[in-house]
């Protein structure tokens, strides 16, 4: 179905908002206004639950997770980042394979089972968009993907 993807997206970070017991602070670079796509809307909470619960699960004491939506050509391009530990550059690509967790010792104690951006990707996927990763270590991570947008003429002349 057809949805303002942008009031879609603050929802659902609101909905991590008021849930998080963490000391974790939360900004957003949403646009002001709306952008209309069509997408599953289960399939694309989940996808935003595993990316955003990975920003929080992988974020220090005090840290801030920042959400931004910019607008491309034909896409938008939706980014959750994190001031986290970080993923070393030879695994980045391994990432968003099934079961993949990088360094088991560091990540035992937080749990999970490595799934949670394999099917985020297939759900990307599925959209016709793309996603990836930038990390630097110690520093933090941003995870974005793409989303197949064609700009309406009542987009462009309001
Ligand atoms: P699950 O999501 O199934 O509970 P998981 O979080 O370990 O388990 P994924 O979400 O698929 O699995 O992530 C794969 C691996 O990528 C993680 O184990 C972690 O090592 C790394 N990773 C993912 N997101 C981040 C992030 N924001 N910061 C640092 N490392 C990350
Ligand atoms: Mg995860």
């Amino acid at each position: 179905e057809w949805v303002n993807f942008v009031d879609f997206f603050d929802r659902i970070i609101d909905r991590f908002e008021m849930a998080k017991d963490q000391n974790v602070s939360f900004r957003r670079k949403l646009p002001s206004h709306a952008i209309f796509v069509e997408i599953d809307e289960d399939k694309m909470t989940q996808v935003l639950y595993n990316i955003i619960s990975n920003a929080l699960k992988y974020s220090p004491e005090g840290g801030q997770v920042t959400f931004s939506i910019k607008e491309e050509e034909e896409k938008i391009i939706v980014s959750v980042s994190d001031e986290g530990v970080g993923i070393p550059k030879e695994n980045i690509g391994k990432i968003f394979d099934r079961f993949y967790r990088v360094d088991k010792a560091r990540t035992r104690k937080l749990g999970g089972t490595g799934l949670g951006l394999a099917i985020a990707k297939e759900m990307v996927y599925v959209h016709g968009g793309m996603i990836w990763a930038e990390s630097e270590e110690g520093k933090g991570t941003e995870v974005s993907f793409s989303l197949p947008y064609e700009q309406s003429e009542e987009d462009e002349w309001s």
